[in-house]
């Protein structure tokens, strides 16, 4: 990962920038994630709060009571997750300018993965998220 990550919703209208050494790179298999970005598992990147920055409008959503999902109001792309109890921040793979630059560690939720994906990319796998 580069020292600083960029991106933004669809429309453009929410842009984001990111510093510093995330706290993991993962792809999370739960049903939660699955309705939040509308795919079959969430490609995020999680960081102290602190180190994301904002610029636009954005809506969020309890999607559980620690968890907010943040999303354009304009647009409705997914953009972050917000962990209020850890104040952590998962930034959406899609949504970034280079989504390339994702080198995942690990795959969580693995009881609620969709039967018809397969992964072959030999990274750990975990029933539930670790602790
Ligand atoms: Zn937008
Ligand atoms: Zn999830």
């Amino acid at each position: 990962m580069t020292n600083e990550i960029t991106g933004g919703c669809l429309c453009g209208s929410l842009r984001y920038r990111a510093t510093g050494t995330p706290l993991n790179a993962r792809i999370c298999h739960c049903r939660q994630c699955q309705k939040a970005v509308g795919a079959a598992f969430n490609a995020r990147i999680l960081y102290p709060a602190d180190q994301v920055y904002l610029d636009g409008p954005h809506k969020t959503h309890h999607s559980s009571a620690d968890l907010l999902r943040g999303y354009c109001p304009e647009c409705g792309t997914s953009v972050f997750s917000h962990r209020i109890s850890s104040d952590w921040i998962g930034i959406t793979v899609g949504s970034l300018d280079t989504p390339e630059v994702f080198k995942p560690e690990a795959h969580t939720w693995i009881s609620e993965k969709q039967p018809w994906l397969t992964i072959a990319d030999g990274l750990p796998q975990y029933q539930r998220m670790p602790s």
